[in-house]
């Protein structure tokens, strides 16, 4: 980042800078697009990708819309939120080296309107990076967590739903009920939120997914967190993780990583141990996938709540 440019933040904020561009081998471009979309966005273009191979440093940018870099957002109280955010997701992918979803194949890869963001690969790859970074933010601004409101609770239908449609409720639901459980403080939204589910009969589920979305987004290993949040994802939104393909920043980079079978993520209530054999079956929509959070010395089964010994 230009010495003018990096200046002007926050101490916190050049400490990220620095190590962001160390990690990385290269430097954080900063650009004022005053048509842009969002409040700001970052970039990271990973090199030479053509072999599979991410041999060169990024290229990380970040676009703000201004006037100046520490422009307010609607969601945000503190001026600096909005940049702090876009930098906690290059430090992320480059300094905590989380793995991001690449792929899914048979779902689109990025939607760009607001509206069916959440209906494509990055929209789910999001999920998790936005749990970390929104209560990160929290720590730092104290600010309240308001990512859902009970509009969204007062206009979801009454099944049924049109059939072709059914699938996109499901999904539109269940990300609703994510960014309510664990991105927002207000009681009467979150009361909405667990009536509606339980009228669509997807409360179970969803109580499920937030549970292990919560304790993997506190984990002290966000790499196996990461690969936790995006396999409890698909279980509820019924993905195939046969379809999913990473991309690995760690030791070789190497991309198009599948979706290690079995893996252990410590968490603040216990080991959780996810493992999967690949055995999809697209006709029944059933899998071979299976989640176990181990708590003081007990198994419970995160699809069911069962105690399994
Ligand atoms: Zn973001």
């Amino acid at each position: 980042m230009v010495a003018a440019i990096l200046s002007q933040l926050p101490p916190r904020l050049q400490t990220l800078v620095r190590e962001i561009e160390t990690a990385a081998g290269s430097e954080i471009d900063v650009q004022r697009k005053p048509d842009l979309e969002f409040g700001a966005v970052a970039n990271i273009i990973w090199g030479d990708e053509r072999n599979g191979y991410f041999p060169n440093a990024p290229k990380m940018l970040v676009w703000y819309r201004g006037p100046g870099l520490a422009e307010a957002d609607i969601n945000y109280q503190d001026p600096w939120a909005v940049l702090s955010h876009e930098l906690l997701h290059l430090w992320r992918y480059t300094v905590l080296k989380v793995p991001a979803v690449l792929a899914i194949v048979g779902i689109p890869q990025e939607i760009t309107t607001e509206s069916t963001r959440t209906f494509c690969s990055g929209g789910i790859e999001e999920i998790p990076e936005h749990l970390w970074i929104e209560r990160q933010l929290q720590a730092w601004y104290g600010y309240p967590l308001r990512h859902s409101i009970l509009a969204s609770w007062d206009s979801v239908p009454t099944p049924p739903w049109l059939v072709d449609r059914a699938n996109l409720y499901r999904w539109k639901l269940q990300f609703e009920w994510i960014k309510t459980e664990l991105l927002t403080d207000d009681a009467t939204t979150k009361q909405r939120a667990v009536a509606v589910m339980a009228r669509v009969g997807l409360l179970e589920s969803a109580r499920t997914l937030t549970s292990i979305l919560g304790l993997l987004a506190d984990s002290p290993d966000q790499i196996g967190a990461k690969y936790g949040s995006i396999f409890a994802l698909c279980m509820v939104l019924r993905i195939p993780l046969e379809a999913v393909r990473f991309l690995n920043r760690g030791p070789g980079s190497e991309t198009h990583v599948p979706m290690p079978s079995n893996f252990v993520v410590p968490t603040a209530a216990g080991e959780v141990r996810f493992s999967y054999t690949p055995r999809w079956d697209y006709n029944t929509l059933i899998g071979n996938m299976n989640a176990v959070l181990m708590a003081e010395g007990q198994a419970f089964c995160l699809l069911t709540g069962a105690k399994i010994c």
